[in-house]
């Protein structure tokens, strides 16, 4: 059986490898680094004093984004049940501070007039949070799972959100502190979810992670860090301000890709494999399916041939013989050429068993097979169908020339010393009913029956003969 598997992979040339490569690298830098092109646009080109100022605006799209922070966490805890990658758990924890901590910068857009900090400082502290939390996921990244018991553990859980919450009530303090408005509070802020970001970025450079998914964990922080950065260099409301928060959403979209392709796949980050690798593997695994496929076929072919052939003798046997015969009529009746059929038993043979032994019985019918495929021509067919008892169909042959084949089998064997052993040799007679198909009988049952009653009448007439008709 041929399987036309053609998952070859074709290995180019070893500098195109190289080219497609290195191009392949370059633009995933550039798409990393993609905000900051938009960022230096809107820093050199446009009047950082033009503002957007829409309140309701601004909260539709903080309810959006704490909505799908919520939906990224609830996903990403349900591939941490499941897998209990230590990544994962981080992320999760990431995602949900963000979630918790970002919702009331939302809250509090009416407030923006009134105290502009406690509006604005929820942003970079909930930045600064979740560079934090995946910084520290990306240092757990390859480490062994956790145990199930932790995973599911709700205690940890409690605390975390209890922390996040502290934080939320942190930021509203420092809102109403006198240093609110000192610089370095929003800087150290934003600049450390910036470090943390960019930091996240050169680890991953470090480590050289490079499976699917951690390119994309790694091209999102990347523009967590951009949109830092646009932070830093906006003003509450300019273009900069919004195109920061347009940068964050961006990286947080594809995250959240990573974590739903992680969710429909092998729920963890670290288990992705990149499609060369699955290549490789498919064609791999389809190499052994196909060996294995092969073994079966022999082994079925051996299994066939043992459930055919008489273990004996060598020869078909008889279950063998009646579909070879079967498809043999069938030839004949397409072709109109004749088919013959010799039946032979073996005379007196009880005999040689009770006066030499049942193994020198054995030995004579073996011998007397040799002769019998000495005696015919290779595409006729011998097979044993009973104790010694034997038919060999003679394809081509009409009722004469089975006769002729017959006649002269049966002097042959007549003629013929059965040495066995050092014991003197045994003589031994057949005696052989022939039939034609068509002529006697154009069913498979009527042509045997015709050679077994013409075998039993070479019997009654007395044995070593040959009867036609
Ligand atoms: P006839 O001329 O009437 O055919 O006489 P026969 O003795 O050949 O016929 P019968 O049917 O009475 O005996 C057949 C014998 O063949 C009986 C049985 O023990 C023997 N036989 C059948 N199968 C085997 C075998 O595998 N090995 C040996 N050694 N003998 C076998
Ligand atoms: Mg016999
Ligand atoms: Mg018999």
């Amino acid at each position: 059986m041929h399987m036309s598997t053609n998952l070859t992979v074709h290995e180019p040339t070893n500098a195109l490898r190289l080219v497609t490569q290195a191009y392949m690298r370059l633009l995933l830098i550039a798409f990393a680094l993609m905000p900051a092109h938009f960022i230096a646009y809107l820093y050199f080109q446009q009047d950082p004093g033009l503002k957007f100022e829409n309140h309701l605006f601004h909260e539709f799209a903080i309810a959006v984004a704490t909505l799908e922070g919520l939906f990224v966490t609830y996903v990403t805890w349900r591939c941490y049940q499941s897998s209990g990658e230590p990544l994962l758990r981080w992320l999760t924890l990431g995602f949900l501070g963000f979630a918790l901590i970002y919702s009331p910068h939302g809250a509090f857009t009416g407030m923006a007039h009134r105290n502009i900090w406690l509006f604005l400082l929820y942003g970079p502290a909930s930045r600064l949070a979740m560079s934090i939390l995946l910084f520290v996921g990306l240092l757990s990244y390859n480490q062994p799972s956790d145990e199930v018991e932790k995973r599911s553990d709700p205690r940890a859980w409690l605390i975390w959100i209890g922390l996040f919450l502290t934080m939320d009530l942190a930021v509203a303090l420092i809102a109403y502190s006198p240093y609110a408005g000192h610089p370095a509070v929003r800087l150290s802020m934003e600049g450390g979810a910036l470090v943390f970001s960019a930091l996240n970025v050169a680890a991953m450079l470090m480590r050289r992670i490079h499976s699917p998914l951690m390119l994309i964990f790694g091209i999102s922080v990347a523009w967590f860090a951009l949109s830092s950065l646009a932070f830093i260099l906006a003003a509450p409301w300019n273009h900069m301000w919004w195109l920061a928060h347009a940068i964050f959403a961006g990286g947080f979209f594809l995250l959240s890709y990573g974590v739903v392709r992680a969710f429909r796949t092998t729920q963890s980050f670290s288990t992705i494999y990149s499609q060369e690798e699955m290549t490789a593997r498919l064609a791999e695994s389809m190499a052994d399916t196909q060996r294995a496929l092969q073994q079966l076929q022999l082994s079925n072919q051996r299994l066939e041939r043992l459930a055919a052939t008489d273990p004996l003798t060598g020869v078909g046997n008889r279950r063998h013989f009646i579909e070879h015969i079967g498809d043999e009529i069938a030839r004949a009746k397409r072709s109109g050429a004749p088919l013959s059929l010799l039946s032979i038993d073996l005379d007196h043979f009880k005999d040689i068993n009770d006066s030499r032994g049942h193994s020198v019985g054995d030995e004579v019918l073996r011998a007397f097979v040799r002769r019998c495929l000495e005696a015919i021509r290779p595409y006729d067919s011998v097979a044993r169908v009973g104790g010694e008892e034997f038919m060999v169909l003679l394809p081509g042959a009409t009722l004469d020339t089975a006769c002729a084949v017959a006649e002269r089998l049966r002097s042959t064997i007549e003629g013929a010393a059965f040495d066995v052993g050092a014991q003197p040799s045994i003589g031994i007679t057949i005696s052989v009913g022939v039939s034609e198909f068509g002529r006697d009988g154009d069913t498979l049952d009527g042509f045997l029956n015709v050679a077994d009653q013409r075998l039993y009448r070479a019997k009654y007439e007395g044995r070593n003969r040959v009867i036609v008709a």
